[in-house]
This record gives C-alpha cells, structure tokens and sequence, in this order.
C-alpha cells in the first residue's frame, strides 16, 4: 500500500487564518460562527493535502465529480468528515454516490430530483440536497433560474427520498465588494422568501455560498456554507 505524508504546513496555516476569518466575518455582521460550515473544496488535490487539513480540524469536504472522488476515497481520513458533492451530478452516476455523501448541494433539475428520490428509496435511505440556483442567469452555469425555483420545489417535498435543506449558487465573477454584495443579498432574499412559504417538507436552513475570492461578502450576506478550494489547498493545476 502506498504511503501517504500528511504533512502540508501551508495547508494548516491557511486553514487557520480562514477560519479566523470567517469568525471575524461572523462577528461583524453580528452572526454566531458556528453558523457558519467551512466546506473545504478537495478537486483535484490530492489525499494527504486533504488529510492534512482533516487532522487540523476540517469536518466537511465538497468534491466535484464522482469518479474523481470514489478513486480517492479509500486514501481519505472520512471517519469524522462529512462529504458533499458540489459538481453538476449526471443521473446515471447517482446511485455510485448516494450512500456515500452526506449531502448533493447540486440538484438543479426534476430529472435529476427524480433520479436521487428513486435510488434513496431503493436504497431505504434519504438524501439530503440543495438546489442550485442560476443567480446571474449564466448560459454557461447550471443551477435553476430563479422563477423556476417554486414549481421545482413543490414536487421535491413530494418526493419521500429526498431531503431538500436549502439552496446553493455559484454567482458570476464579480470584482467589487458591493457587485457581490448585492448578489449575495438578492440570492438571501430569494432563500428567506422561499422559506416564508412554508413549502411542505421543504426546509430553507442551509444557503450556501461564497467561495476563496468572495466568502467574507456571503458570510455577510448572511451564507451557511462557504465553499473552499483554492485559498484552503493552493491554485489547483
Ligand atoms: C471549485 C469550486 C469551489 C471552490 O472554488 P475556489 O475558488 O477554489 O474556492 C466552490 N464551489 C464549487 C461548485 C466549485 O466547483
């Protein structure tokens, strides 16, 4: 068996000054920062960075695709972590990784829906999900536009597989704090709407948002998750 190093003092290093962050995030906007989960986003690294970060106390992991993650997976340290995947899911590979995450944050279809209530049932088990929301209306994105988001919703709840805690978005690029404010803030104001409305089984707790270049404007905006590649792991290659 090959041996893995799991030493990555920068990895830990940049752990603890997000995680400084995001409390003083918290803080200034008069949030609790347990309120908020750091999500380290693990594509494309390799385990021991990965099981670096998880032994100086990362608890959850998002990976992007499903072979990348279920060829790594033996090589993590998962005992204490959960894992979401993150990354536009094909339903043909839904039944690989259902018993294996903790949460899909990237339902962003019926079919797709369909396809995760089906194998959870076949299964006896119940997947927890986000939607994804197509906040900036990009061609090139998945997620959901916004207007679609009730119909969508209302036959989730129907569906005794699933789970729907929130909602989540990957926004446009962005430069100034106040652009991405202001979608962060438009994007709250959908998820608090939605929650108004009481939709059955349907529970609007998690929104999340925010990833290395943004993350403090979400957190202000009022973000449960943030999602963490780069500034956790280093410049993906
Ligand atoms: C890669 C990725 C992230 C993390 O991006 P960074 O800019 O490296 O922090 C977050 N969310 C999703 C959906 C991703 O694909």
């Amino acid at each position: 068996m090959e041996k893995w190093s799991d030493e990555a003092p920068d990895v830990v290093q940049n752990l603890r000054e997000i995680q400084h962050k995001i409390s003083e995030a918290c803080i200034a906007s008069g949030r609790r920062p347990e309120e908020v989960t750091l999500l380290g986003v693990t594509k494309t690294v390799p385990p021991n960075r990965i099981n670096a970060a998880i032994s100086a106390g990362l608890q959850n992991i998002g990976e992007n695709r499903v072979q990348e993650f279920l060829s790594k997976k033996e090589k993590i340290s998962l005992e204490n972590v959960k894992v979401h995947m993150i990354g536009h899911l094909q339903t043909n590979k839904v039944s690989r990784v259902i018993t294996d995450v903790d949460l899909i944050e990237s339902v962003d279809s019926l079919h797709l829906a369909d396809a995760i209530n089906k194998q959870s049932i076949k299964k006896n088990n119940i997947t927890n999900v986000l939607v994804e929301v197509n906040i900036g209306r990009e061609k090139a994105k998945s997620g959901i536009m916004e207007e679609k988001l009730d119909e969508l919703l209302c036959k989730m709840g129907e569906m005794k597989g699933l789970r729907v805690l929130g909602l989540m978005t990957v926004p446009p690029i962005l430069n100034t704090e106040s652009e991405k404010r202001a979608v962060f803030s438009h994007m709250y104001k959908l998820f608090i709407d939605i929650r108004s409305k009481n939709i059955d089984n349907i529970l609007m707790n998690v929104l999340s948002m925010g990833m290395s270049s943004d993350y403090i404007e979400a957190i202000k905006e009022g973000a449960t998750i943030v999602r963490i590649g780069s500034a956790l792991f280093g410049k993906r290659g």
